[in-house]
């Protein structure tokens, strides 16, 4: 299998980069750590004219903590990620749900913009971008432009993106200290592509739980929040009873797709179980902050 044949471009800053982009006419394309776009022109799924080439630019790699918030730009690897230990402080479930992604060698190269961008809706990154209510920072020749991740992400593989843009960094939130939080899931063998996976942050004030985020992946054309799922459990105590009514709401309000790997009703099944399990584990790990 061998691409079709292609300029290569390697940027040497934002400015070239986009520069280079526009000037493709809509047929170039970025390439990061190159583990999901080589193999998508290998087997001449996607075509690029020119391939931009961004690993070169200086001050692309940086983990940020910024107030509430936590920048991670374009070429930060999921190795980083997953080993930073700002990240690993406050934003826990982040650097768990990195242990999923695939195996070490791709962890090496792909890296959490580029996840997002490819958007892949069985990928753990555009989840948890969405989770920790991602800012997508984009630039193109045209300018500067903001998008949350609940825009960003249009349908599987699909996203808003213009072809001549360029995305630099995306902000997540960190998680204010004593927060629960689980990851959970279900794929056929450690590092493949999940079948489904549920992530969960929640706060506990006085003895019920606040500030609660459930984000579903694999259930959908793209990752997915539950925010009539967040608002049942809002100021509920985390009960058996609590447990079921919220995971019957939740096989009710989904609708995954079957496949080759498994059935919509499996699917349904599996997203429900997860869900019971992480939703107790986060309850068990928020520290109650009393006010
Ligand atoms: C064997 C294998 C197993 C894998 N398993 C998993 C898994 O379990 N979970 C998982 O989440 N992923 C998995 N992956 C995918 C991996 O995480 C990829 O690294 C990731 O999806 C893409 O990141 P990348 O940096 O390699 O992007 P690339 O492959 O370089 O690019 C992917 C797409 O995003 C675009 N792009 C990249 N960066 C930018 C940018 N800054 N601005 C604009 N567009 C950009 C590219 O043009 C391309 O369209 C697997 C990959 C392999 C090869």
């Amino acid at each position: 299998m061998k691409p079709a044949s292609f300029d290569y471009v390697r940027a040497e800053s934002v400015e070239h980069a986009v520069q280079t982009l526009s000037g493709a006419d809509g047929d170039g394309k970025i390439i990061a750590g190159g583990q999901s776009l080589m193999p998508m022109m290998n087997f001449r799924l996607v075509k690029p004219s020119v391939l931009v080439d961004i690993n070169r630019i200086a001050g692309l790699d940086r983990i940020e903590l910024r107030g509430d918030r936590m920048a991670l730009g374009a070429l930060v690897r999921h190795r980083m990620t997953a080993e930073d230990a700002l990240i690993a402080e406050h934003i826990p479930v982040l650097h768990h749900a990195m242990k999923h992604v695939a195996h070490l060698t791709v962890r090496n190269r792909g890296t959490f913009c580029g996840s997002v961008c490819h958007a892949d809706p069985a990928a753990e990154m555009p989840m948890m971008s969405l989770l920790l209510n991602g800012s997508i920072h984009i630039v193109s020749e045209r300018g500067k432009r903001v998008l949350s991740a609940g825009d960003f992400f249009v349908g599987s593989l699909m996203t808003a993106l213009e072809p001549d843009e360029l995305v630099t960094e995306i902000e997540v939130d960190r998680l204010p200290a004593g927060t629960g939080w689980a990851f959970e899931e279900f794929a056929r063998r450690h590092g493949d592509y999940a079948l489904a996976a549920v992530a969960i942050t929640m706060e506990r004030q006085n003895g019920v739980a606040t500030n609660v985020r459930i984000g579903l992946m694999g259930v959908g054309e793209t990752p997915t929040r539950m925010p009539q799922l967040e608002a049942m459990l809002e100021g509920s105590e985390v009960t058996e009873r609590t447990l079921e009514e919220v995971v019957d709401a939740l096989r009710s309000a989904i609708e995954p797709n079957s496949d080759l790997n498994a059935s919509a009703d499996y699917r349904r099944y599996l997203a429900g179980t997860l869900t019971r399990r992480a939703l107790s584990d986060a309850w068990l790990r928020a520290r109650d902050m009393q006010s």
